[in-house]
């Protein structure tokens, strides 16, 4: 039995300039620390505690850990106390898959305007780029997939948090694992969920002030090429 993939509508297209617009719009006005790899998530009833590695300390009420399923398999991130034998169970049983992208950089267009292209030649004064996922610590694979007789709640389990840790990324998403969409829903869930947690905890509303407004609708402006 296959688990069937669930489609969006519409075609396909290719982002011109990259996600960089989504990011740079979705990050207005966050505080956002890059370079910080997390080691450590230590957790408490009331408090998360986060080192990186330069030994430096985050707290905070809750904590969504969105970091690639490869990250969390390697045992990189130190959990105390340590996750749930569930939650563990979840992130042995999904699998990682490597897929690279290679990028060459002619000096000009010598092919045809075509889609897809079977062209061999030697060409000198090439430039190339090669995404190395499988060994790059920060993402150790490259996107999820369902192991052959694991059951079938696996990206449900990844998903649930536990206590005030919560879990984003698209090894999380059980409708569109593997992919951006997948990623991005399953951070505004997380967040949602933190949020509400949080509430609970203190019981007022303005103790929260969401960095985005909500009523305000997010626009990006963006090159979408269809293919
Ligand atoms: C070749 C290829 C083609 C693809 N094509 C498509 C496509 O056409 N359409 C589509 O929808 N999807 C596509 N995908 C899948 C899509 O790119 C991923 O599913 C998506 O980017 C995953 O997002 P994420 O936020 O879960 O993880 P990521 O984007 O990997 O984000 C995780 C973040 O965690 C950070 N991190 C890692 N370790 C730590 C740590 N210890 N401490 C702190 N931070 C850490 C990383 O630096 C990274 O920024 C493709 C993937 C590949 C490999």
């Amino acid at each position: 039995m296959s688990d069937k993939e669930v489609l969006l509508p519409g075609g396909h297209g290719l982002m011109v300039r990259g996600y960089l617009p989504v990011i740079n719009t979705l990050a207005k006005g966050l505080d956002i620390r890059l370079a910080h790899r997390v080691t450590r998530v230590a957790r408490r009833y009331n408090g998360v505690k986060v080192t990186v590695e330069d030994g430096s300390t985050f707290v905070a009420d809750a904590a969504i850990i969105a970091v690639p399923l490869g990250v969390l398999k390697s045992g990189s991130i130190e959990f105390e106390p340590k996750l749930p034998e569930w939650k563990r169970a979840a992130i042995d049983d999904l699998g990682v898959g490597i897929e690279n992208k290679i990028v060459l950089h002619f000096d000009k267009v010598f092919w045809p305007n075509v889609e897809f292209l079977g062209v061999f030649c030697w060409i000198d004064q090439i430039q190339y780029l090669v995404s190395r996922w499988g060994s790059d610590v920060n993402s150790l694979g490259s996107y999820s997939y369902d192991t052959v007789g694991k059951p079938h709640d696996l990206y449900e389990r990844l998903r649930v948090p536990v206590d005030n840790l919560f879990f984003a990324g698209e090894a999380t998403s059980v409708d569109y694992p593997g992919s951006v969409h997948g990623a991005f829903s399953t951070g505004l869930m997380a967040g949602e969920d933190c949020r509400m947690r949080v509430l609970a905890h203190y019981g007022e509303l303005d103790l929260f002030q969401p960095v985005m407004g909500e009523e305000s609708p997010v626009s990006v402006p963006l090159l979408i090429s269809r293919m």
